[in-house]
């Protein structure tokens, strides 16, 4: 049996044929699927969706893309939502700087600003813009870091480009939480970064992606029990649905990928990160 730990059920991308696309995944033997939680109102939807579906678990988050248009108090309305007995860890929340204000501009005026010589490029308003949404992420990523510390539960980290502000902000929380790097990219090195305070790592339908070679590495050499397997779908499809729409029927290729780097039976990798998502998200607990 496989576990899903990371999709996204409740966009509109499923809408039209989520009950076929629940059916494909039993019979890819997706036996549990874990939605996860982007905006407060989009938990509420992930929780709706749990109600509806017995194999289908949920958590409540604000994602850092969405931290700008969030309340200023998001710990108020999840703490609210993560009383229901479907919920198994606050998330996904964290930092990505992936998108900063000062990015997009690099993207329309790049020819202008690469002729400025200055040491930072970017115009001093649009790097104050990009220090205010990444004060206002951490502000959002820590609400939900002390709300889960407060209610015993583990969280689902969102992180691109932000990798050193997400382990300090992450530490005051050693030994209090757990949290899993979802939709890990990164070397075995920063793996071990990651497993070092405790935490896990997950991996996407990436791993099958010929130019993925240092999260390659990671998968084939960390160690069972760290890690689980995930397809964030409607996003990521893996090889051969590259650039089709994703559902959760694909972790089973994913699974069989990492599988395959490993040099082990697939049983066995559903086996070990099933009970790897067990320990963490400890479903049936409440
Ligand atoms: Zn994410
Ligand atoms: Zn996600």
């Amino acid at each position: 049996m496989l576990t899903d730990t990371h999709v996204h059920l409740d966009f509109p991308d499923f809408a039209p044929d989520l009950d076929a696309v629940l059916a494909r995944a039993d019979a890819a033997g997706v036996k549990r699927i874990i939605t996860i939680g982007t905006t407060i109102e989009g938990s509420r939807r992930a929780l709706d969706l749990a109600e509806r579906y017995p194999q289908v678990w949920a958590t409540v988050g604000v994602h850092p893309g969405n931290a700008t248009e969030a309340p200023d108090d998001v710990q108020t309305p999840l703490r609210e939502l993560a009383k229901h007995p479907k919920v198994v860890a606050l998330g996904e929340c964290g930092l990505d700087y992936h998108r900063l204000p000062s990015k997009h501009m690099l993207g329309s005026k790049d020819a202008v600003l690469s002729e400025m010589p200055l040491n930072d490029p970017r115009e001093p308003a649009a790097a104050i813009r990009d220090g205010a949404v990444k004060s206002t992420q951490a502000v959002i990523f820590e609400q939900q870091l002390d709300l889960a510390a407060e209610l015993g539960l583990n969280v689902v980290v969102h992180e691109r480009d932000a990798w050193a502000d997400t382990l300090d902000l992450l530490a005051p929380y050693t030994g209090r939480l757990r949290a899993v790097f979802h939709c890990f990219g990164k070397s075995p090195a920063h793996a071990h970064e990651v497993l070092d305070r405790g935490h896990l790592v997950s991996f996407t339908g990436i791993v099958t992606f010929k130019n993925a070679g240092e999260v390659r590495d990671t998968v084939a050499t960390i160690p069972a029990g760290k890690f689980m397997v995930e397809t964030d779908c409607p996003f990521l499809a893996p090889v051969p649905f590259r650039g089709k729409r994703c559902e959760p029927a694909h972790v089973r290729t994913v699974a069989e990928e990492v599988a395959r780097l490993r040099a082990l039976p697939l049983e066995q990798i559903a086996a070990e990160t099933d009970s790897t998502a067990n320990g963490f998200f400890r479903f049936h607990s409440r």
